[in-house]
Formats: C-alpha cells, structure tokens, sequence
C-alpha cells in the first residue's frame, strides 16, 4: 500500500466565503476565525493501492482474491485493467472540534470547513495519481454512495488495501462508517469520459451533487427500477 502524509492543504478563504453564501449573510469574520483555527486542526493523508482486475462476472468484480458486487461498477471497468482502491482524510482533530462546540452554526460552518478540506484532498490524490501513472482523465465510486453499491462493500474495500488504520489511522467501524468520519474510500479508474455516481443518484437538492441526474445512463447501467 502507499501512503501520501502531511499533504498540504491550504484552504481557500474566497471559496469558503462563496460555498457557505456569505456575501449575503452571516458573520464573515467568525468564520474567518474559524478557517484560521480549522487549518491548523487538519491533517491530511491518504493511502492507495495499484491493482488489477483478476475476473469479470456478470455484477462482479474480482480484485486481489476479494469480490466486489456492483453492476454500475461493472459497467465502469469493462474496458479497464488497472484500478486504484483508496482511502484518504482530513484527519479527527476537526471534527473533534466541531463536537465540542456548543454553538450548531459554527459546528455547521466547521462541518463545510472540513468538506473543503476533504475536496482538496481529494484534488491532490488525483493528481498524484494522474502524474505518477500518466493518466489523464479519472473517475471514482465509492461504496454507498449507490444502492448498487452498498456501504457493506466497505469491508471488502478495506480488506483489498490492507492495514489502512496503521498507515493513516481511518478506521472502519462495525457499521461500515469510516472513524474520523471526515474520510473518503473508494476505487479511481482510468476513463475516457468523466463518470460521475450522481448521474446515477436522483437524491434532490444534494449540495454536493456533481453532474444532473440521466435516467438514460440508469438504464444503460442497467440500474433504472
Ligand atoms: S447527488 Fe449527492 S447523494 Fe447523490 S451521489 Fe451525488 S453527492 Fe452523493
């Protein structure tokens, strides 16, 4: 397994500013304040494994002896032979201090903190992935964000990589949710055209929705109910 410590995370104040509306409402120098103090809490990390399909099954997947079943995951490596299953987070030093905080809206501005966090992360294991194995265009799935693809994957996900608490202390707990919960799992492939779950999602008003919701992809994935 590899592992990316201390990536650098430096939150961007304007971004922040525009995601939480603050132009319009609100306590622009509290959250500030906030930002300041978040940016000293993260700690950011992530670990990832290089693997190859080793069997193809109608909804399956085979990937270092451990099945996954997915048909939308399937669909997705069809034509690809090399995957990366990873793990990455902000750490719990944030959300620690989210809990502590007596306060709903600053737990609520330190929540959307975090998620930014968590993004640039996410950006940063990306590209480290593009360069090193010169790849240009990614996507990912993550278990649970489809019912496809249930959160119950999670384990065989974790198992794929390996002792994933001892290189980056995320754990997974019985209930298939990740500790700190400011972590992120799944598998990044290689693809021609961006694949986005949330083409597959019709969840309304998601504020982390990416693409529009394609009843025509659902059937095409075999999915539409
Ligand atoms: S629309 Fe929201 S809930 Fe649905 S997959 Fe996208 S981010 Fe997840």
């Amino acid at each position: 397994m590899e592992t990316l410590g201390h990536i650098p995370v430096i939150l961007d104040h304007e971004e922040i500013k525009t995601r939480l509306h603050m132009e319009r409402r609100g306590n622009w120098s509290q959250v500030q304040s906030l930002i300041n103090s978040a940016q000293t809490l993260i700690e950011a990390k992530a670990a990832y494994r290089v693997c190859y399909i080793e069997e193809r099954l109608a909804d399956t997947i085979r990937i270092d002896g451990v099945y996954l079943k997915s048909k939308v995951l399937r669909k997705n490596l069809d034509h690809v032979e090399r995957v990366f299953p990873f793990v990455l987070t902000i750490g719990g030093a944030l959300e620690e201090e989210a809990r502590a905080c007596n306060d709903i809206l600053q737990q609520y501005y330190l929540d959307s903190i975090g998620n930014e966090g968590l993004a640039m992360v996410r950006s940063y294991l990306e590209e480290h992935l593009r360069s090193r194995y010169a790849l240009t265009t990614l996507s990912s799935m993550s278990p649970g964000s489809l019912e496809d693809w249930a959160i119950e994957n999670q384990g065989p996900l974790f198992s794929i990589l390996g002792d994933v608490p001892g290189a980056i202390g995320v754990n997974l707990e019985k209930s298939h949710v990740m500790t700190p919960f400011k972590s992120i799992s799944g598998i990044y492939f290689p693809t021609e055209i961006p694949f986005y779950s949330c083409q597959l999602c019709k969840r309304g008003n998601c504020p982390s929705r990416k693409a529009e919701y394609s009843e025509h992809l659902a059937r095409e994935y075999g999915i539409m109910q």
